[in-house]
């Protein structure tokens, strides 16, 4: 983090790489939001264990998809906190199918959770971050929104998405003293992963140079690197944690 950032906003952070973003944030001094759709008990014990990490672990529940949610969710924070420092779109969804067969609702859903909920949340967050002069913004992309993917046109745009809204809010809000910034990760072992069959796990991980899955807190890392002040003249740029699954 920035000197200057205490409040952070996470999104999907009850479990896989959101959770690790927010154990690898935690800091005394700093005000970490937990957004989750769902908040139930695996939130809860991430917060528990942000919080044994010294940092001020609040739940927040909204649908990223939900604009008028998503603005109370900020506005909340604005009302007991006063400020937004660090905003990290993380939440996202899959629902996989090749194009001839996928339903216009999954369609829809996957655009609407991963992209437009990126969307919203960065529209509620800049207006306190402009007003402070100062904010970082990280969307977390994938690294099949660059190479494609075969049955995931859904999301595979939404990811692609995402670093077009990275690179076009990074212009727009440079000038405010907001960078933007986008993290792609390779495969990771998260609950998105485990779902897949053993053959195509095998069949990715033979993609993959440094020859194995990545972790949630080597993604978080990335995360971490580019909320801090090292990263201060970054801005618009997607940060490749694959395993050198994809070298650009
Ligand atoms: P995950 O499914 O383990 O966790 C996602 C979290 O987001 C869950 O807690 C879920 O409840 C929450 N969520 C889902 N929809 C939401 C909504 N509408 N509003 C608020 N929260 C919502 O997934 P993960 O593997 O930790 O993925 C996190 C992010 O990283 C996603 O954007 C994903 O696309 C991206 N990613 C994952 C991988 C991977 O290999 N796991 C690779 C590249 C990118």
């Amino acid at each position: 983090m920035t000197e200057i950032s205490r409040v952070a906003l996470i999104t999907g952070a009850a479990r896989g790489i959101g959770r690790a973003i927010a154990l690898a944030l935690a800091q005394p001094g700093l005000t970490l939001y937990l957004n989750d759709v769902v908040i139930g008990e695996e939130a809860e014990k991430t917060r528990q264990e942000v919080e044994a990490k010294g940092a001020d672990a609040r739940l927040l529940q909204f649908n990223v998809a939900d604009t008028a949610a998503v603005q109370a969710g900020i506005d909340r924070i604005i009302q007991e906190s006063g400020r937004l420092d660090l905003l990290v779109n993380n939440a996202g969804i899959t629902r996989d199918n090749l194009v001839m067969r996928m339903k216009e609702a999954d369609w829809d859903q996957v655009l609407e959770v991963n992209l437009k909920g990126a969307y919203n949340c960065i529209r509620a967050a800049a207006k306190p971050m402009i007003k402070q002069r100062g904010g970082r913004i990280i969307n977390i992309s994938s690294v099949v929104g660059v190479m494609g993917n075969p049955g995931q046109a859904n999301y595979v745009a939404s990811k692609a998405g995402l670093i077009g809204l990275t690179k076009a809010v990074a212009r727009e809000l440079a000038s405010r003293n907001i960078t933007v910034n986008a993290v792609a990760p390779g495969f990771i072992e998260t609950e998105m992963t485990a779902a897949l069959p053993e053959k195509v796990r095998a069949e990715m991980q033979a993609q993959i140079p440094l020859n194995r899955f990545g972790t949630p807190e080597e993604v978080a890392q990335a995360v971490v690197f580019l909320a801090g002040d090292a990263a201060a003249y970054m801005t618009g740029q997607v940060l490749h944690v694959n395993g050198g699954m994809l070298m650009v």
